[in-house]
């Protein structure tokens, strides 16, 4: 007689990606993606991050250093920011169990996720539409020997195999400018438990600036990317059982972050336009965290 198998969320099979246009786009960007400005700073403890840096800068780290011994301090300096982002992320995703399954949503290659297991012991699984992304993740995983743990796939976050009710918690670490909010938050709720916990931390153009100013829409096209706005993401959560507990306005304590970036030799050349956009007011830095109900 057959033993029936017991299916996990860990089992279901991945809805492959991408499911648009768009998305195949930005699967190929991702795919592409190899800026030093995020593999440099990888490099520095083996966290891979893409996404932005908060707190103060530490001029004691920097020192009078000049040349390449500075560019390895600013590196590292840099990468502390990020990985102090991410922290800040996990603080908000409530108490998480071992024995829980928590979901990063456009997870990049992974650096929140290996965080997320470190801290909570918890298993977590990554969502991508790169295939370079989540191989790359993956790798870290088994080179850290967490690959039971942590898990990145190749799939669209707005339809992903996860069971209904499941999940408790998700996030979205500057991945929510690709989606559509009502379809990505729709998901988000359909996965996790009630009591649940979501958290984003985004930039989002600042309703009270007016409509995306002129440095908005340069970031839109630097990333090809469609920037949603505070009022958006209030209304998209409420929409669908997700009741903000925290907002956390975090663009004073980004700034320093791309002040520093801007003086490196990793420049991209869109700092200015977070600068000038943080410093009009029309574009913000936000964590937002909020309760499945
Ligand atoms: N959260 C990661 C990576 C942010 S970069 C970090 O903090 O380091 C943006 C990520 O969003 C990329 O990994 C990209 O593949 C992902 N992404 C964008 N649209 C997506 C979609 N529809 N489904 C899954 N991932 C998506």
């Amino acid at each position: 007689m057959a033993v029936p198998e017991v299916t996990t969320v860990r089992d279901t099979a991945t809805i492959p990606a991408p499911a648009t246009p768009y998305q195949g786009d930005i699967a190929r960007y991702w795919d592409h993606e190899a800026r030093p400005v995020n593999l440099r700073l990888g490099d520095v403890d083996g966290l891979y991050h893409h996404h932005y840096g908060i707190g103060d800068i530490d001029h004691s780290a920097l020192g009078n250093s000049v040349g390449s011994e500075r560019e390895k301090r600013l590196i590292a300096e840099l990468h502390r920011l990020e990985t102090a982002q991410a922290d800040l992320l996990l603080d908000h995703l409530g108490p998480v169990r071992r024995d829980d399954l928590v979901v990063d949503a456009g997870c990049g290659r992974g650096g929140s996720m290996v965080m997320a297991h470190q801290r909570f012991g918890c298993d977590v699984e990554g969502v991508t539409l790169s295939a370079k992304q989540a191989d790359f993740a993956n790798r870290r995983a088994r080179e850290l020997g967490i690959e039971r743990s942590v898990r990145a796939g190749v799939c669209n976050m707005l339809d992903t195999p996860f069971v209904s009710g499941q999940v408790a918690a998700s996030w979205n670490n500057e991945s929510s400018m690709y989606v559509d909010l009502q379809d990505l938050f729709a998901e988000h709720a359909r996965i996790l438990a009630v009591g649940g916990r979501y958290v984003t931390i985004t930039g989002c153009w600042n309703p009270v600036y007016g409509q995306p100013s002129k440095w908005v829409s340069q970031i839109n096209a630097h990333f090809e990317c469609n920037i949603h706005s505070r009022r958006e993401y209030m209304r998209a959560m409420a929409d669908n059982r997700l009741v903000p507990q925290a907002v956390v306005d975090l663009t004073a304590a980004t700034t320093p972050y791309w002040e520093l970036r801007a003086t490196s030799s990793l420049t991209t050349g869109i700092e200015e336009a977070f600068l000038n956009s943080y410093r009009d007011g029309s574009f913000q830095y936000l964590l937002i965290a909020a309760d499945r109900v």
